[in-house]
């Protein structure tokens, strides 16, 4: 069984849901405590947030290559970044981490393929949802990707960091949320992208009625499969 290395605090609020995913997984298909190995390094989160408004992302993408070789000193054979924002730098990582790297891209792509969809939604922080690092991955399988309006987009990177990253879920988020993913669904997206780690806190399918990718949870059961894996 291999050892997991999360590069987590991105936010704190959702890499705790990661290990509470990874450990609930594994619990509910095999019954026994046989757990991978976890190691969780959780970064200053106002510097990242710093390096993001300033467009420092090779900065950033430097601290992490570090932190990811420290993972790996420490045990980790493998790493998962678990944020999405900063998967727009996610190859100049792989490419200076001793391990692999299992991308949140990656993953979302093939629960998407699974579910047969080719129109989906994507909600994010704005560097997520502006940016084409997303659009760019999903579209190698075909997959199509659409975005909230500007005025949209705005309102959600706002609760992003003004609230499910401080820990709090509001009511009246959450119904702006809903009417969010309702339009997306009305302009053809046949599921939505739940994009941001911390977005799960706020919404699920049964508050919509529309197929939800929960990247948080997704990424986190790719990185038990490949702890598990031969
Ligand atoms: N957790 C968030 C994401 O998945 C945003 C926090 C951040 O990395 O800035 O994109």
């Amino acid at each position: 069984m291999k050892a997991i290395g999360i590069l987590g605090g991105l936010s704190p609020e959702s890499t705790s849901h990661y290990y509470e995913h990874i450990i609930r997984t594994y619990f509910e298909r095999f019954g026994d405590y046989n757990y991978p190995e976890v190691l969780i390094y959780s970064v200053n989160f106002q510097k990242y947030v710093e390096w993001q408004e300033s467009g420092k992302w090779s900065a950033a993408a430097e601290d992490m290559i570090k932190i990811f070789s420290a993972l790996h000193n420490a045990g980790a054979d493998f790493g998962i970044l678990a944020t999405n924002t900063m998967h727009k730098v996610f190859e100049t990582v792989q490419t200076g981490t001793p391990m692999p790297l299992i991308s949140i891209m990656d993953a979302t792509g093939k629960q998407i393929e699974v579910a047969g969809y080719k129109t989906v939604g994507l909600l994010g922080t704005i560097f997520t949802m502006r940016e084409s690092f997303y659009k760019n991955d999903l579209g190698k399988r075909g997959i199509d990707v659409i975005v909230p309006k500007d005025d949209e987009q705005e309102y959600i990177n706002r609760v992003i960091y003004e609230e499910l990253t401080r820990g709090e879920v509001k009511k009246e988020s959450r119904a702006r949320f809903i009417e969010i993913v309702t339009n997306l669904n009305g302009e053809g997206a046949e599921g939505v992208i739940l994009g941001c780690t911390e977005i799960p806190m706020i919404i699920s399918e049964d508050d919509c009625g529309v197929t939800l990718f929960n990247t948080t949870k997704i990424h986190a059961e790719a990185a038990l499969e490949y702890a598990l894996k031969e």
